[in-house]
């Protein structure tokens, strides 16, 4: 174990050590603290902890050491090498973690404003949760700088800025500093996804932002394993106050089996984001010369839109991508058939590779023309490439597009 007076200077060094503490009977790993509560020496203790006079743990509804040490390491990615801490909420998902945002922040009559192709679960939250709550949303092409700008100027109840970027399934992305400098002239908190990137490729807290979430589920645990979700604050007092409040009472809490999973999983977080964005840079420049597919979405390839905004605010442009098939419906479904290795199923961020045709999968429901603006043709192909070796990913997509 890294002591606490030696610093960590390199990345993984933190992923690996970051938020453990020693163990009081020498496990090398936390155990998992799999207890509904937490008991005390005599009364006065558990009206000193409950007083928040003494730190301890009471109900793990409220915390829980192996929450702790999973939110201590995304503390520490998060912010490193900036000169501010963060504090994070350790969420039972991605979605728990959203929720705890808009409704601890948001009030009847505050709007949201945010930008198209949310991950599906945020948008129907935005479009048909919050509105019960008088909470309503504005919904623009926020690559528009001049346009975020009158909205804003024009509509004084926007009280939070939602981005989510790289975005699917075109990986669009907007530029979190121009927006946030923006926002924060209408005093207008703002918050990132930050799913797709993980703190590896991007840092939303350096470009200003208020508010990071994760749904942990996907690169943080890369796994599979569990679901899970963290939020993140730059302002520690409302994360200390508000926000915890609202996480609490609405029972968002992680498990700590999860828990115990996503820490384990993040320890090797960069050398996974290295291959998989070094292999997604390859089945990218394959596909693009394809003569099967039509079109390639991938911000590593010089002609996306987005190319030099992922170099100014990524390290790399990650993981996922995805392709257009000139063959149409009927040609996604019988690529989809003929994958021998990669793994047919929606979901991202695991060790192998994923891939999903929403047409006939995620978004069947949704009528063409509706799909068709959001970009989701009907021969697009989303890929979560995984770290294999790449020349058995390139072998099986070959053989599938045959
Ligand atoms: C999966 C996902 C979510 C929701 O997370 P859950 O853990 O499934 O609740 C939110 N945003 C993005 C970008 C996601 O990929």
């Amino acid at each position: 174990m890294a002591q606490s007076n030696f610093p960590l200077t390199g990345w993984s060094s933190v992923a690996v050590h970051g938020g453990h503490q020693q163990d009081a009977l020498q496990a090398h790993l936390s155990p998992i603290y799999a207890t509904s509560t937490f008991v005390y020496d005599s009364a006065e203790q558990g009206m000193r902890r409950f007083k928040g006079e003494e730190k301890g743990f009471i109900y793990s509804r409220w915390g829980n050491p192996t929450f702790l040490e999973a939110e201590k390491k995304i503390e520490a990615l998060e912010s490193f090498g900036l000169d501010f801490p963060v504090k994070g909420i350790l969420h039972s998902s991605g979605m728990a973690a959203i929720t705890t945002l808009m409704l601890a922040h948001l009030k009847s009559g505050d709007k949201v404003l945010t930008h198209y192709s949310l991950y599906g679960g945020t948008e129907e939250l935005i479009q048909n949760v919050l509105p019960g709550f008088g909470i309503d949303k504005i919904i623009a092409n926020l690559s528009d700088i001049n346009m975020a700008a009158d909205i804003m100027k024009k509509n004084p109840s926007i009280r939070l800025l939602y981005l989510e970027t790289p975005a699917n399934p075109t990986l669009q992305c907007v530029d979190i500093e121009a927006l946030t400098a923006l926002a924060h002239q209408y005093n207008i908190l703002v918050a990132v996804d930050n799913t797709f990137a993980t703190p590896y490729l991007q840092q939303p807290f350096k470009f200003g932002v208020d508010f990071v979430m994760h749904s942990t589920t996907k690169f943080l645990n890369g796994h599979g394993t569990a679901i899970g979700g963290i939020l993140l604050g730059r302002d520690i007092e409302r994360m200390n106050t508000a926000i915890i409040k609202t996480h609490k009472l609405l029972g968002a809490n992680a498990n700590p089996f999860d828990a115990y999973l996503l820490t384990q999983g993040m320890k090797t977080l960069e050398i996974r984001m290295e291959r998989h964005c070094a292999n997604a840079q390859k089945v990218a420049e394959f596909l693009n010369t394809h003569a099967e597919v039509a079109k390639v979405n991938y911000t590593g390839l010089n002609t996306h839109p987005d190319y030099y905004l992922t170099k100014k605010q990524m390290r790399l442009p990650g993981g996922m991508l995805s392709f257009e098939l000139k063959s149409g419906l009927q040609g996604g479904i019988d690529f989809m058939n003929q994958l021998k290795m990669c793994t047919r199923t929606v979901s991202l961020g695991t060790v192998d590779s994923l891939l999903s045709h929403p047409a006939s999968m995620t978004h069947y429901g949704v009528a063409k023309e509706e799909r068709i603006k959001y970009g989701i043709t009907d021969g697009l192909i989303r890929m979560n490439v995984g770290i294999e070796n790449i020349e058995d990913i390139i072998a099986d997509l070959t053989q599938a597009l045959k």
